[in-house]
Parts: structure tokens; sequence; C-alpha cells
């Protein structure tokens, strides 16, 4: 163990363990492990906490920039809503074709 969570040394020739991340110290080797115990407690509380507050997708607003740079790059308008009356000129063509029938009278 190169990274110990407290030292050991000595005070009146009983052993005193020191917190290594603060100035906590104890001749109890119990209340110095409990110690660093609620640093490592404290520590996951921290690292769960910057997990909940950082965003896990961009924003809205994010995303709707993101899609008008697509669309720009793509050379399409900014808003995708067809041109009125494209769609019912088409339908109109194919539905009724008068010159269909002709082609099957005898010359
Ligand atoms: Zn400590």
């Amino acid at each position: 163990m190169t990274d110990a969570p407290y030292s050991e040394g000595t005070w009146k020739g009983r052993p005193n363990y020191r917190c290594a991340r603060c100035p906590f110290d104890s001749l109890d080797q119990l209340r110095i492990d409990a110690h660093v115990e609620e640093h490592r407690t404290a520590d996951l509380v921290l690292e769960r906490r910057a997990l909940l507050r950082a965003p896990a997708e961009p924003p809205p607003d994010a995303l709707a920039a993101q899609g008008r740079r697509l669309r720009q790059r793509a050379g399409l308008p900014e808003a995708v809503t067809p041109p009125e009356g494209a769609a019912v000129a088409d339908a109109g063509a194919s539905a009724s074709d008068p010159a269909a029938p002709h082609d099957k009278e005898p010359a």
C-alpha cells in the first residue's frame, strides 16, 4: 500500500494514528479507521452528486441548433414544410390521365 489513508506515529510511547487528509489523529486504531471511512463515504457522495449534476444529453436548444446546422450543410431550407400545392398538383396528374384510354382505340 503506497497510498495509506493514515500514518502511524507515536505519542508518549503509544501508537498514534494521523489522518493523511486532515489534522485528525487518534490513539485508537478503530477510531482512525472509522474516520478514514467517513472520508471515503464523503468522496462517494460528492462523486454521485457530480454525476447527477452532469447533463445526460444536450438541452433542446442545442439539438435545434444542431438540426439547423445539418440542414444548412445539406443545402436544405430552414423549415422542412413542403411547398403548398405541390402534393395536390402531383395527385391530380396521376389520377386522371385522359390520354391513356385513347391508345387502345383501333386506327
Ligand atoms: Zn481526516
